[in-house]
This record gives C-alpha cells, sequence and structure tokens, in this order.
C-alpha cells in the first residue's frame, strides 16, 4: 500500500529533526538581531555548510549529501520554521542554483562549480530586471560574442543572496531578434571583470536574506560558462523555477507552523478573564482552523515533491502549492499576531517578524496571479 503523504522515510524524519533541531540551536537566538540588522552572519552561513544542506543533492563525489530533491523541501521547511530568511538562502542555493547546475551543466562546469558550491560558496540565481518581472522573458540584459567568450552588459534586480553569492547564474539575451529563443544561461563568479554587486535592498520581510542589485559592464565570461545551450536559457529558467517554486511553498508552510507553534504556546500561558485564553471556544477554533490550512498546506508542498522525485508531471501541483502555501502563511501569522494582542504587534515578541515575512511568499518565484495563470491554463486546456 502506498504510504500518507506526510509519512517520510526514517531517514528523511531524521534528517527533518536534525536540521529543525540545528535551527533551534543555532538560528533561534539569532533571529531577532538579524532581522533588524538585515544581516546573516558568515558564522552561521558557515554551520549551514557543516550540517550538509548547502549542497544537498550534490553527490558525495563533489563533497555534497549526496541526497534528494525531498531533502532539500525538507531542510527549507524545518529551517523557515524558525527564520524563513535562513530557509529561502537554503532554497536557491538548492533548488535553483545547484538543481540547474545539477540539470544542465556540462562536465566541465558541475567539476568545476559544484565542489565549491558544497564546501563554501553560495549561489544567486539572476533573471528579473526593473522592467522584466512576471514578463521575465522581456529582459533587456545583453550578451555578445566577444573572441573566445560573451561580454555582458545589463543590470538585474532583485537577486537573493547577492550580498554572499560567488556563482550567480545569470540570463541574458544573446539574440534579442529571436525573441525569448535568444535567451541563455550563463555562469558567473564574483570576481569576474565587469561584474559588480550593487544596491541591497531594505526590505518589509526576509530582512537577514539580501536582496541586490547585479551590475553587468562588458563582463567577460567563457564561453564554457554557457549552461545548457546558448539560445535554450528560457527553458533553463522555466524548469528551474517550476521546481524551486515548490522550495517556496515549502518555505511557507515551515513558516505558518513557526506562527501556529508560537501562539499554541502562547495562548496556554496567557491569561484574561481569569483562564488562559487557550480555554476559550473562539480561541481554539481560530486555531483549530490554522491547523488545518497547515496541513492541507504541506500535503500539497509534499505532493508536488513527491510527484518531481518520480519523475511525474508536477508543474500545475508546484503552482498550487505555492499559491495555497503562501496565502496560509499570511492567514496563520496574521492570526498568531492576533492572538498575542498588543504583544503580536511588537518586536520582542517572534510573531510580527513571521507576519511581514509571510508576505514575500505571494511575489518571488511567481506572484499569486502567476500562478493562478498556470492553474487555469491546465484547468481550461
Ligand atoms: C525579496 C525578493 C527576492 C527576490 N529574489 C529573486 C531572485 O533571487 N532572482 C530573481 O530573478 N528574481 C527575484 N525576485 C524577483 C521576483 O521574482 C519578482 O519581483 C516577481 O517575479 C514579480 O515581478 P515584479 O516585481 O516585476 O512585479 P510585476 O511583474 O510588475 O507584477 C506587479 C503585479 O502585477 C501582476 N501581474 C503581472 N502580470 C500579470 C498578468 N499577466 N496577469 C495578472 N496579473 C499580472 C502581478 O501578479 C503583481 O501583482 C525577488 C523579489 C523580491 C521582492
Amino acid at each position: 500500500m502506498a504510504p500518507a503523504l506526510t509519512t517520510l522515510a526514517e531517514d528523511e524524519r531524521l534528517f527533518f529533526d536534525s536540521v529543525y533541531e540545528f535551527a533551534q540551536r543555532e538560528v533561534r537566538p539569532l533571529v531577532r538581531d538579524m532581522d533588524e540588522s538585515a544581516h546573516m552572519p558568515r558564522a552561521l552561513i558557515d554551520k549551514l555548510f557543516a550540517l550538509g544542506v548547502m549542497g544537498i543533492e550534490i553527490p558525495e563525489s563533489a563533497g555534497g549529501a549526496g541526497a534528494t530533491f525531498f531533502h532539500a523541501v525538507l531542510a527549507v521547511e524545518a529551517l523557515s520554521r524558525v527564520d524563513p530568511s535562513v530557509g529561502v538562502l537554503v532554497d536557491v542555493q538548492n533548488t535553483l542554483v545547484i538543481n540547474a547546475l545539477l540539470r544542465w551543466g556540462s562536465d566541465e562546469l558541475t567539476h568545476q562549480y559544484l565542489p565549491r558550491l558544497a564546501a563554501a560558496s553560495i549561489g544567486a540565481y539572476a533573471l528579473s530586471e526593473a522592467g522584466s518581472g512576471s514578463d521575465a522573458f522581456a529582459l533587456a540584459t545583453r550578451a555578445r560574442e566577444s573572441g573566445d567568450g560573451f561580454t555582458l552588459t545589463g543590470r538585474k534586480l532583485w537577486i537573493t543572496n547577492g550580498n554572499e553569492a560567488e556563482v550567480f547564474i545569470v540570463f541574458a539575451n544573446l539574440n534579442p531578434d529571436a525573441g525569448y529563443r535568444g535567451i541563455t544561461a550563463f555562469v558567473i563568479e564574483r570576481g569576474f571583470d565587469g561584474f559588480t554587486v550593487g544596491k541591497k535592498e531594505d526590505k518589509l520581510g526576509i530582512r537577514a536574506s539580501s536582496t541586490c542589485e547585479l551590475i553587468f559592464e562588458d563582463c567577460r565570461v567563457p564561453r564554457a560558462n554557457v549552461l545548457g545551450e546558448t539560445g535554450k536559457g528560457y527553458k533553463v529558467a522555466i524548469e528551474t523555477l517550476n521546481e524551486g517554486r515548490i522550495g517556496i511553498g515549502a518555505q511557507m508552510v515551515g513558516l505558518a507552523q513557526g506562527a501556529l507553534d508560537h501562539a499554541v504556546r502562547y495562548v496556554k500561558e496567557r491569561k484574561q478573564f481569569g483562564k488562559t485564553i487557550a480555554e476559550f471556544q473562539g480561541v481554539q477554533f481560530e486555531l483549530a482552523r490554522a491547523a488545518v490550512e497547515v496541513e492541507a498546506a504541506r500535503l500539497l508542498v509534499y505532493n508536488a515533491a513527491r510527484l518531481r522525485e518520480t519523475g511525474q508531471p508536477f508543474v500545475t501541483e508546484a503552482a498550487i502549492c505555492k499559491l495555497f502555501s503562501s496565502e496560509v502563511a499570511e492567514r496563520v501569522a496574521s492570526l498568531a499576531v492576533n492572538l498575542f494582542g498588543g504583544y503580536g504587534f511588537v518586536k520582542d515578541y517572534p510573531v510580527e517578524k513571521l507576519y511581514r515575512d509571510a508576505k514575500i511568499g505571494q511575489i518571488y518565484e511567481g506572484t499569486t496571479n502567476l500562478q493562478l495563470q498556470t492553474i487555469a491554463k491546465h484547468l481550461l486546456g
């Protein structure tokens, strides 16, 4: 008989528990300071590498954990339950950057970059620009053939991990006359001539996760650093983002569960009218409804991840899980703020941050409307 959707294999359960235990021990004490300073200490990032969550799918022969996409989803959920900023750092590293390299990288590229990504280097994934977000393939960054390689000119915006990353997957158009069929993916290193990391954004939520502009001024890129084929970057982008979206679903499930955990703990302590507020049926029912939503979101995320893992169609399910989980995260974090009362509105307690963090789930890796578009397309044929 097939197992329940939430039944984890023994190694998956141990992995989830060890990452969550790490998050409680190493991340939780830093959450408030990282949010206020909008900075993630390198010492914490080093511990994430040591834990083995920065190269989850990289083969052991290249220094990685040799685990699965599903493990990556579990790591993002477990970390986001404590801090969604740490969750997204790990998510981008695994579900976008490493995933794209494993899938599309030549032997030369994988030999060069996977051991570095497993050991100490952070990756970033740069598609969006000031003028092209939902309409990603309208990107204006231009690649030109030059000598034995290419030069890139243009600017990327909103790039997660931009401040810390050393390896960037960057999309540029090599042949604008061919429209999206000119888009090509390149692997670019922080030290390449003509490449600088620009302004870091000051954000509403996930403040410890850096979001930066990238500037390319005749940036020279060797021919070997084309990821996949020239003119096939649109395929690299679509296919990795389809998968990455499941990671964002996991980030939002983790966030929602974290907010619910805080709320459950608090209502058992807070007394009004001579009893704990947990004793009021009105409070119990709100929490019960939130628990239903979190469970439903988790089922959708795990199902999409299992479909992807077993090579079955998953694109609609990925859109469904990302859309639903991000809405659940916002609702549950909002409820947690309400149940904390005035204490929910101040920074001395953890839930106002989760409420701010939740908002991003409906924006990045395809806004809610774009997920609805994918689902409607599937529905209507
Ligand atoms: C914190 C953060 C981190 C990010 N990280 C990365 C990253 O690492 N790499 C990267 O490449 N990008 C990243 N992004 C960019 C992100 O993916 C885009 O912001 C997102 O795709 C939306 O694009 P936009 O901001 O241009 O909004 P727009 O596309 O301008 O959308 C504005 C509004 O219009 C709606 N809309 C647009 N088109 C349609 C349509 N056809 N039908 C109905 N409604 C529509 C949208 O749903 C939205 O509500 C990040 C963004 C943020 C804020």
